[in-house]
């Protein structure tokens, strides 16, 4: 179904009648785990590219639930009413500045869809043209 959309990757992990449940801190951090950019065309990845990205999707909302969901997502408040802490390991999102943790690359932030979308220059080089 990816494969077939003319539009970025991070627009269809966001999109709720493609994927469910992935948010915005979710989707930047499985597209760095996966090595993607997510403005890199959602039909110009390969079928391998594509399920490293919903593996690291899972993966992602796994760590995530098991240590409390990010404080950001009011969707991953526990049954306390406390937001979780997820937020101290996120390796990409509300990193502008610091150094990627695999790389050391400067990572970079730029606009998306009213949000913003972070990501290593180096490990997920924007799309060409
Ligand atoms: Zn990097």
């Amino acid at each position: 179904m990816l494969r077939r959309k003319h539009s970025e990757i991070k627009r269809q992990l966001l999109d709720q009648t493609v994927v469910s449940g992935i948010g915005n801190i979710y989707a930047d951090e499985a597209l760095w785990r996966a090595k993607i950019n997510g403005a890199r065309l959602a039909e110009k990845l390969t079928r391998r590219q594509l399920i490293a990205l919903l593996e690291a999707a899972a993966e992602v909302m796994r760590d995530a639930l098991s240590q409390g969901g990010t404080s950001f997502d009011s969707l991953y408040v526990n049954v306390n009413g406390q937001s979780g802490y997820f937020d101290r390991s996120l390796n990409v999102y509300g990193r502008e500045g610091k150094p990627c943790r695999r790389c050391g690359a400067v990572i970079r932030r730029e606009k998306f869809m009213n949000r913003s979308s972070f990501y290593c220059p180096r490990d997920q080089p924007r799309p060409r043209g």
